[in-house]
């Protein structure tokens, strides 16, 4: 099987949906032409032994546990139930996408990572988002469903080069379990019914997408059983014939007529925008592997994914801040105040400096200094949120008293992505968060292949964003999009990995990675409590996101009153899983309980 491998490293640092809403259609009446079945059961925690999966898909985690069950590790698992995702997430995940993979190897002790990002066409240009008739950056919804805003998918190769690396088993064999379930369908329920519906004006003008999501001309009912036979025989082709037939051969050729024509109804009056994406720049792509981020946090070393993503850099950073306070010594209104603010002060940096590193200069182990962290946690008042946006710091090497530069920036994000995360027996870890970006992605797919087309170029930003600096994330040839995928692992002072975690909310991803940390390491609550307890972000705006529990609370009131953050009320803020190493070979799989209809845990030899 034809692997596509680059070997490229960064430095290395030590201590260092909203769509349009209107002319949804009536819910599917006719029966479903399959029978209904039930879905494999479904449980937010499990304990136990001989490995872990948690998906946000109780099918997705079925089928990484049949893997670990046929003696495959945490990577083959990782692939899997990333492959199974494709079939029933597929608004999230699928071989149309990207993503980010963090893998801990139990016999040489160290971390590695994976940058499966799209990258943009050679011909992008900086002003690929800009309307050339006005002058004026597209509309969001213009620029998403289109031919720009697709970039060449890296999600099959990430999988072939894990597997190349890391795992035990083929491809083909990993995808077997999510050929099954693209044949025999999955049960839709209301999480998925409620995406296809919120999408249904975009994929009603794509007949290609309406036939694979809008059975009958409408959603499908929730516990309509669906398949999808063109993904399954698109999986089978790659599982005979290998990842060439996706990059450089007739799949290749369908994605780029596809992006370069897109296949809109007759009569659609949606403007739809031609891209550039050609077969070449299929042909070019690369998985890289990056150096790992990596602060020290409590003694505990904390791994993340570096740019192109700033996800591990804002991590990072925020936890090297918050290393200056005692945070278990704090009630909790005080902690996540510290928590809050920290995160603005790392956004700020965030969007002043990080980009593609191939592309743009991203000063990263200045970014993840300790240094740097302390003379920016000297702008956090510990009694009182600042005025936002914050201004950026410089991060030159040069560190004393508090110092502030350039104009602030603000952080537009948004979308929806997947994150698993999977463990073996031997003591292998993966964290793994892959996305098409929107909920839905470009909403185009490829006619007869069973699946979409990210829109990830859409996480350029579409113009200067950085007053009279240079944006690090501005659209150019072959470069990927700045994102905010925050797969993280946690090892002890031991080296032995302690916790695994990830999950899907664009820029609120590295506060529900930052939130989940602080609550699991500083707060005293064990994983399950820390991943389900309510969500607070802050990404250097004047308003701070708080889920309900919060925001109509006595925590809220006080967050508001006190400590004088401005709180907007948001229903829901990631779909996070993880995994807790609990010792002595036990471990703990821990997904959403309520979010997005919450998720799937399971380990291999549940504790009696
Ligand atoms: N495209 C986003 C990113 O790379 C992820 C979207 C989401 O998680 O919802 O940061």
């Amino acid at each position: 099987m034809g692997v596509r491998r680059s070997m490229r490293t960064t430095v290395a640092l030590v201590g260092t949906i909203a769509v349009a809403g209107v002319g949804l259609l009536a819910p599917a009446q006719a029966a479903p032409d399959r029978q209904q079945s039930d879905p494999p059961p479904k449980q937010p925690v499990a304990t136990g032994s001989g490995g872990a999966v948690a998906t946000v898909d109780a099918d997705a985690t079925a089928a990484g546990l049949e893997v670990l069950r046929r003696g495959g590790n945490a990577v083959d698992a990782a692939v899997a139930a990333a492959a199974a995702l494709g079939v029933s997430e597929p608004f999230s995940a699928g071989i149309g996408g990207g993503g980010f993979f963090v893998y801990y190897d139990a016999r040489s002790g160290e971390v590695s990572t994976l940058d499966g990002r799209e990258s943009a066409p050679a011909t992008a240009t900086a002003t690929r988002f800009i309307n050339p008739a006005t002058g004026q950056p597209l509309a969001f919804l213009e620029a998403r469903v289109s031919g720009l805003s697709v970039g060449t998918p890296g999600t099959l190769a990430t999988w072939a080069e894990a597997l190349d690396r890391w795992g035990r088993r083929s491809l083909a064999r990993n995808l077997a379990p999510a050929i099954d379930l693209a044949e025999d369908g999955f049960v839709v329920d209301q999480t998925f019914r409620s995406q296809v519906e919120a999408n249904a004006a975009i994929f009603a003008d794509f007949p290609a997408t309406a036939e694979l999501y809008l059975p009958g001309g409408a959603p499908p009912a929730v516990g309509t059983v669906l398949p999808n036979p063109d993904l399954a025989a698109t999986y089978r082709q790659i599982a005979r014939h290998g990842t060439d037939v996706f990059y450089e051969g007739p799949i290749a050729d369908e994605i780029a007529a596809t992006v370069q024509d897109p296949p809109v109804r007759d009569g659609a009056t949606r403007v739809v925008r031609p891209g550039d994406l050609t077969a070449d720049d299929l042909a070019g792509y690369e998985v890289i592997e990056r150096e790992p981020t990596l602060v020290d946090y409590r003694g505990l070393q904390v791994y993340g994914m570096p740019p192109p993503s700033s996800g591990g850099s804002t991590v990072g950073e925020a936890l090297n801040i918050l290393e200056n306070y005692d945070l278990g010594a704090m009630d909790e209104a005080q902690a996540l105040h510290h928590y809050l603010e920290a995160t603005a002060l790392a956004f700020a940096d965030r969007n002043r400096y990080v980009g593609d590193p191939d592309v743009v200069d991203v000063p990263l182990d200045e970014l993840l200094s300790q240094e740097f962290a302390d003379e920016r946690a000297c702008l956090l008042d510990p009694d009182a949120a600042a005025p936002k946006p914050v201004a950026p710091g410089v991060p030159d090497g040069d560190y004393g008293a508090c110092a502030t530069s350039a104009e602030p920036a603000a952080v537009a994000d948004d979308g929806s992505t997947t994150h698993l995360t999977t463990a073996d027996r031997w003591g292998n870890v993966v964290a793994y968060t892959l996305t098409i970006e929107q909920t839905g992605g470009s909403g185009i797919a490829v006619p007869g292949r069973g699946f979409l087309l990210n829109n990830e170029l859409t996480d350029f930003n579409f113009a200067p964003t950085q007053g009279s600096a240079p944006d690090p994330n501005l659209p150019g040839p072959d470069k990927r999009p700045r994102s905010s995928m925050a797969p993280t692992i946690v090892l002890d002072g031991d080296g032995d990995p302690l916790l695994a975690l990830g999950s899907p909310g664009g820029a609120t991803i590295i506060g529900t990675v930052l939130q989940t940390l602080v609550n699991r390491i500083d707060l005293g609550m064990d994983l399950p409590t820390a991943l389900a307890a309510p969500r607070l972000f802050q990404p250097n705006a004047v308003n701070t996101s708080a889920e309900p529990a919060i925001d109509g609370g006595p925590l809220g009131a006080i967050l508001e009153d006190v400590y004088r953050h401005t709180l907007m009320p948001t229903p829901e803020i990631g779909a996070a899983t993880a995994i807790e190493f609990l010792g002595k070979h036990r471990l703990q799989a821990v997904a959403e309980p309520v979010r997005r209809g919450g998720g799937s845990a399971a380990v291999l030899h549940p504790r009696r």
